[in-house]
């Protein structure tokens, strides 16, 4: 089974730490056969501001040296990809930064509310034994899911569980993400008809995988083709983990392929 990995973050990314050039030679020596890094641009940064343009130099230089690191012949495929954040928050400035020369992969991801709700990162807000606030925030969520496909300029949809990562496993409340099955369903169906994919995400191995069993049955039932896998790793020796798991999900879940983008295309590799 080929080994992939398509959400990765360096340096580059305000919480990454390591070079590209460290991320592609570990992932040579952990066996994955494709990495794509994808940095973020978050429209809305952590800090809840505007970031009205994205510089790709760091990138480019970074992903330029990793390509150089590889030894000749090297069976690894690196791939130069974006996790785009929060695109509803200005949807021309997201545009604006898709328009890299040999960008292979846009990841489509909201990380903060909305501007009613301050434009907060979930990450720094406390949800202890406050589920009227996860509920809000939620609501907020798939709304910005809603006008992110309307939009439609991403490949894959990612980790649509995200909030969950804080309001449940680090907070303590009792959410799936079935509970809200009826707003994920909708997008799902939206995603669907848009031909985009959704997204696996292991947070680095860390993630039990049950949210993403609800969704991928959904989004089969519905017709839904194209699914992606990421351990969405911040440091080097994250990469690749939950992914063998993910790929297993994928194929109980009656998928036959998997989904990697080059240059804004999918191309499909079967599972088994
Ligand atoms: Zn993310
Ligand atoms: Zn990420």
């Amino acid at each position: 089974m080929m080994l992939l990995d398509t959400h990765s973050h360096s340096r580059v990314s305000f919480d990454g730490r390591d070079s590209r050039r460290e991320l592609a030679l570990s992932a040579l020596d952990a066996g994955l056969d494709l990495l794509c890094v994808t940095d973020h641009y978050d429209v809305v940064n952590e800090r809840s501001e505007l970031v009205p343009a994205y510089d790709w130099a760091p990138a480019r230089r970074e992903h330029a040296e990793a390509i150089r690191a590889l030894p000749a012949g090297a069976p690894l495929r690196l791939l130069y990809g974006l996790e785009l954040g929060n695109a509803p928050a200005c949807f021309d400035a997201a545009a604006a930064a898709l328009a890299e020369e040999g960008l292979d992969f846009v990841i489509g991801s909201m990380h903060n509310a909305s501007a009613r709700l301050g434009w907060v990162d979930w990450y720094y807000v406390d949800y202890h034994e406050n589920k009227a606030l996860a509920l809000r925030h939620l609501e907020d969520y798939f709304d910005s899911l809603t006008a992110l496909i309307e939009w439609g300029n991403y490949d894959t949809l990612g980790h649509l569980a995200y909030p969950l990562r804080y309001m449940r496993d680090r907070d303590g409340l009792d959410l799936r993400l079935s509970d809200f099955r009826e707003r994920y369903v909708e997008i799902l169906r939206r995603n669907a008809e848009r031909g985009r994919a959704v997204e696996v995400n292991t947070n680095r191995g860390r993630d039990t995988l049950t949210d993403y069993r609800d969704l991928l049955l959904d989004w089969k039932a519905l017709g839904g083709e194209h699914v992606t896998v990421g351990a969405d790793a911040h440091w080097a020796e994250d990469l690749g983990k939950g992914i063998r798991e993910a790929l297993d999900l994928i194929k109980a879940c009656g998928f036959e392929y998997v989904t990697y983008y080059e240059k804004r295309k999918p191309v499909c590799v079967r599972v088994d």
